[in-house]
């Protein structure tokens, strides 16, 4: 998706291949009578952050786009009504998020070793010890996992985290099914990686 911004009369025209006749001849008469058009891609395809859930189709979101020099915009995308076409607005600026909640998916966990059998000691020690390094993880960028929703991040457990959680079952029975549970699910998607809620503002 690109959006033609028109740089006489502000206009911006999306290029999704979904526009009818009537933004087709608008893009063109900006395109032939103005002469100073901007083409924008976004930064990263369906990344964008919102105040609604996607599903809601009378939305605001906001996302960084490109232009030909590489400089950077903020775009804001938005309708009034269902039936109306979306609108974009460009503008310089920055999209700051932050984290409102971190969370361990103690159910999904729960689930996923009961169904390997892998002993309830095991799984109350895991979750305690989940929840006791959530004050720590918000200063562990490294291990961040940005999804297509810059406002829901999955933080995977970091080197020490995993090491601590094997030394303290590697001698335990169980322990071999403990470590391979721990390698598979400790990646995005997976029941390991904290969930990062997040909150944003346009500054
Ligand atoms: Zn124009």
């Amino acid at each position: 998706m690109q959006i033609y911004w028109c740089k006489v009369c502000g206009k911006c025209h999306p290029n999704s291949g979904w526009e009818d006749e009537e933004e087709i001849a608008e893009r063109e008469k900006c395109r032939t009578e103005h002469k100073n058009i901007s083409v924008l891609k976004p930064v990263v395809d369906d990344s964008c952050v919102s105040e609604q859930p996607v599903a809601e189709p009378v939305r605001t979101a906001y996302f960084y786009a490109v232009d030909q020099d590489g400089k950077k915009w903020v775009v804001k995308k938005w309708r009034t009504d269902v039936n109306e076409p979306l609108a974009y607005k460009i503008f310089e600026g920055r999209i700051a998020t932050w984290t409102e909640k971190i969370s361990v998916q103690e159910e999904a966990i729960r689930q996923q070793l009961k169904d390997l059998q892998i002993k309830e000691f095991h799984e109350n020690f895991l979750i305690g010890f989940l929840k006791n390094q959530i004050p720590f993880v918000k200063y562990d960028t490294e291990m961040v996992v940005e999804g297509d929703n810059p406002l829901e991040i999955e933080i995977l457990l970091n080197q020490r985290m995993v090491s601590c959680l094997i030394a303290q079952f590697d001698l335990l029975e169980g322990g071999q099914a403990f470590r391979e549970f721990i390698s598979k699910e400790n990646v995005p998607g997976g029941v390991l990686p904290f969930r990062d809620k997040r909150n944003f503002r346009i500054v």
